[in-house]
């Protein structure tokens, strides 16, 4: 994570509760609400009838799906109960799991849901030092989707050591929980962001930027223009510290137990599906271009690859979809 990005997040999380924004729009009422869950920022911009209503809904349902499901920290929270050990799973849970355990076969253990011990012993966001060898190779040897079977509602572990990290497709099952009550409301209007992960909801089109890896948030490479969807974006610039001038961020091969190194900078991926489009930008990003390309279309989505080289590839539908801003990127073609 940038340096002094946990103090930060730490001043907004006590400043930004339930801020608002109102304005009129459409026939409904227009209402930004911004909170702090998912360890990071979300906002909700939503147009229906009672936006206070539904917007409050949105923050306290996100919050209970981090502190009461998902959430390996939490303690009281059904998967740091069940990690470990296994046993029954909510409905809620083992449908998420299903996903990623599905994610996690097809892209051939790129992604992987059980690399939590890996990932606790790099911290980003609390740790700013590389792991010791020997301790990398232990938690690898602890790793890997294999390790855990889910049968029906019941979770197995074959390795007491392994833990289930859902920090890769947490924001985008945020959306799904956002949108389920927006459903509900027969909210109009709303954009929902979760970190990296945004829902676009309502008729018309919508038009979401791919951020500047070397920018501000405000800049962009290019912008997507979308009916309603998710959109997530997995970018190496997004949590990282640097040691030894080296700079080690998030995104990890679970092969190695090491940051991705594959010349991609970012990866987007669109689907109706929040956790879906959550988990693929992950495994996209570790799979690189050809491969991530491969899984996307896979699965019927769209996916959007920003290189190093300022290169922009991007699966057919997402082409015309796509226009890109900064003219020192250019469109490429994979071969
Ligand atoms: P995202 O920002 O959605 O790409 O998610 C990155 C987060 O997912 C990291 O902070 C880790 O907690 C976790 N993670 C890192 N590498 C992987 C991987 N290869 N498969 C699954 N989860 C990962
Ligand atoms: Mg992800």
């Amino acid at each position: 994570m940038k340096k002094k990005a946990g103090i930060v997040t730490a001043v907004l999380a006590a400043a930004v509760v339930a801020l608002f924004i109102l304005s009129d729009a459409l026939g409904g009422k227009e209402i930004q609400r911004t909170f702090f869950a998912m360890d990071t920022l979300v906002t909700a911009k939503v147009t229906s009838a009672d936006p206070e209503e539904t917007t409050a809904q949105i923050e306290a349902e996100i919050l209970a799906l981090e502190n009461g499901v998902i959430s390996r920290h939490n303690p009281d929270s059904e998967l740091a109960k069940l990690n470990g050990k296994g046993g029954e799973v909510s409905t809620e849970l083992s449908k998420m799991l299903a996903t990623l355990i599905d994610v996690s076969q097809k892209s051939k253990g790129a992604f992987d849901f059980a690399l939590g011990s890996v990932s606790d012993l790099w911290g980003f966001g609390k740790k700013t030092a590389v792991p010791e060898k020997e301790r990398l190779a232990d938690a690898l040897s602890h790793s890997g989707f294999e390790k855990i079977t889910l049968s029906g509602d019941v979770l197995t572990f074959n390795d007491e050591s392994a833990v289930i990290d859902l920090g890769a497709s947490g924001k985008g099952a945020a959306l799904d929980t956002a949108k389920e009550i927006l459903r509900n409301a027969k909210a109009e209007r709303a954009v929902i962001s979760v970190g990296g992960s945004i829902l676009l909801y309502g008729e018309g089109d919508f038009t979401v930027g791919i951020r500047k890896p070397d920018g501000n948030s405000g800049e962009f490479v290019a912008t997507l223009k979308t009916k309603a969807c998710c959109v997530s974006t997995s970018g190496n610039y997004e949590r990282y510290f640097e040691e030894n001038g080296v700079r080690y961020h998030h995104i990890l091969d679970p092969k190695t137990g090491y940051p991705v190194s594959n010349g991609l900078v970012s990866v987007t991926v669109i689907s109706e599906n929040g956790l879906l489009s959550d988990a693929l930008s992950t495994a996209c990003f570790v799979l690189g271009v050809e491969e991530g390309m491969k899984l996307a279309e896979e699965y019927g989505c769209e996916a959007v690859f920003i290189t190093e080289n300022k290169e922009v590839y991007a699966t057919a539908n997402a082409d015309s979809m796509l226009e890109i801003n900064d003219k020192s990127y250019t469109r490429a073609v994979q071969k």
